[in-house]
This record gives C-alpha cells, sequence and structure tokens, in this order.
C-alpha cells in the first residue's frame, strides 16, 4: 500500500524494510498481530486453517494492500495463516506504531479503512465463486490476480500452492493447469506457471475477476497510475 505523500518519509522512518523468502510465515491463527506488512515487490497470501489440518487461501496481497489490516480496528490476534507467496521486499510496522500514525494522520486513517473495505468485499465475491464456478475459470481468476501485481509474466506457482489457493487437491490443479494449457494460455513446467496470452486468460476466468478489479478500483483511490491501470476497467466490464 502506498503511503500518503508527505508523510511517506516520516512513516518509513517508523518502518523496517525486511525481505522474505517465500514460505516465510508472519502469523498464525491464534498468534499475536505484533506488526503489520506492506508488500514492495513481494506478495503474501492468507489461509484458514480447518480442523483436519488442510488450508484454503481467503487473500492474496500485494502491492495495494497490507496484512494484519485487523490492528487497524484494534483487533491484536490473527485469524489466519499470513505466509509469504512471493519473495520480495516489504515494510513492516509494529502494530503499537501503526495505531499511533492512524491517530496522527487521517489520510492514512482513510487509506487503511478503505483498504479493509475493499479486503472485505473482495472475499464476499470470493465466496460466490467459489460456490458457483469451475476450478479452471477459478484458475484463471487467481493466475491473473497474481500476474497483475508482477511486471513480468512468470509466476512461481506450484501445484502445491495452487491447490492451496483453491482449496482443492493437487491432481484438480494438475488437471485445470493442462486445460489452461491445452487453451494455449499459460505453460506450466518444474512449479513455474508461465502466462503466454493474457487475452485467452482473460477470456477464460469467470466474471469475478472483474468484479474484484472493480472493488479494488473503487476503494484505493489512491494508488499510483501504474497499479491502477492494472484494475481498470477497460475490459471485461460486464
Ligand atoms: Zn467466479
Amino acid at each position: 500500500m502506498d503511503l500518503p505523500p508527505g508523510d511517506a518519509e516520516h512513516l518509513a522512518a517508523r518502518a523496517h524494510r525486511v525481505r522474505l523468502d517465500r514460505k516465510a510465515t508472519l502469523m498464525t491463527p491464534g498468534s499475536p498481530i505484533n506488526s503489520v506488512y506492506f508488500p514492495e515487490t513481494g506478495a503474501l497470501s492468507e489461509f484458514v486453517l480447518m480442523a483436519d489440518g488442510s488450508a484454503v487461501e481467503v487473500g492474496f496481497i500485494g502491492r495495494e494492500g497490507m496484512a494484519g489490516w485487523p490492528a487497524v480496528f484494534g483487533s491484536h490476534v490473527s485469524g489466519v495463516w499470513v505466509v509469504c507467496q512471493m519473495s520480495g521486499l516489504f515494510l513492516q510496522f509494529a502494530t503499537t506504531e501503526l495505531a499511533a500514525e492512524v491517530d496522527r494522520n487521517p489520510e492514512l486513517h482513510r487509506r487503511l479503512h478503505h483498504h479493509a473495505a475493499a479486503v472485505i468485499g473482495q472475499r464476499a465475491i470470493s465466496a460466490g465463486c467459489d460456490r458457483h464456478h469451475d476450478v479452471v475459470a477459478r484458475a484463471a481468476r487467481h493466475l491473473l490476480a497474481a500476474r497483475d501485481l508482477r511486471v513480468d509474466n512468470e509466476l512461481v506457482v506450484t501445484h502445491e500452492f495452487l491447490a492451496l489457493r483453491l482449496g482443492v487437491q493437487r491432481p484438480t490443479v494438475t488437471v485445470a493447469l493442462a486445460e489452461l494449457e491445452r487453451l494455449g494460455a499459460v505453460t506450466h513446467r518444474r512449479g513455474r506457471v508461465t502466462v503466454v496470452d493474457r487475452a485467452c486468460l482473460e477470456q477464460i476466468t469467470c466474471e469475478c475477476y472483474w468484479a474484484m478489479r472493480r472493488e479494488i478500483a473503487r476503494h484505493l483511490d489512491w494508488l499510483p497510475a501504474s497499479l491502477r491501470s492494472s484494475f481498470s476497467d477497460a475490459s471485461g466490464a460486464a
């Protein structure tokens, strides 16, 4: 998430810039939210954990977002497992520092609240998508969403992670990726999925991908043009 202009230096001076590697765990269900994280170049995922040990992704956090957002509302215990999905750099704020800054800075307060509204709106869309749309369309949605946050076309996505993101077994992911490859949208080799035809992927995905983009564009009005263009409604607006 971009910090408010004019305050960025002040805020950055109170943050630590940390490098996180893929699969690094930041929070677990029930753990205290001691810090929040703003991705600069990497991405994080939020998962709910089931009693049988299975996990389902409920949130994907890139440059537009933050991890630990319930702390903005005074909730300091995580309900989700937060894990690094894409290695990179992240700004880390102690939650105590964040609370003081939110009180001091109305624009930061506004951005964090609007971000939370976008997260809640996206989760509502995702709940409907999981119930009504097939796994190939949902896989295309996840790949497009991840692609929107990268500057290159290659995503380090393993079958294991995609299975977690889709809430399905790995053989189902294998079938879905094979179908996306047959249709010419992606190639995948040794755990790396490469988007080779974005337009094709956009044809395959469901309307939820576009609805989620609109949710981001509607709430996150401060995004820089370079990032905002990723969420503009130029296509698929139906
Ligand atoms: Zn859908």
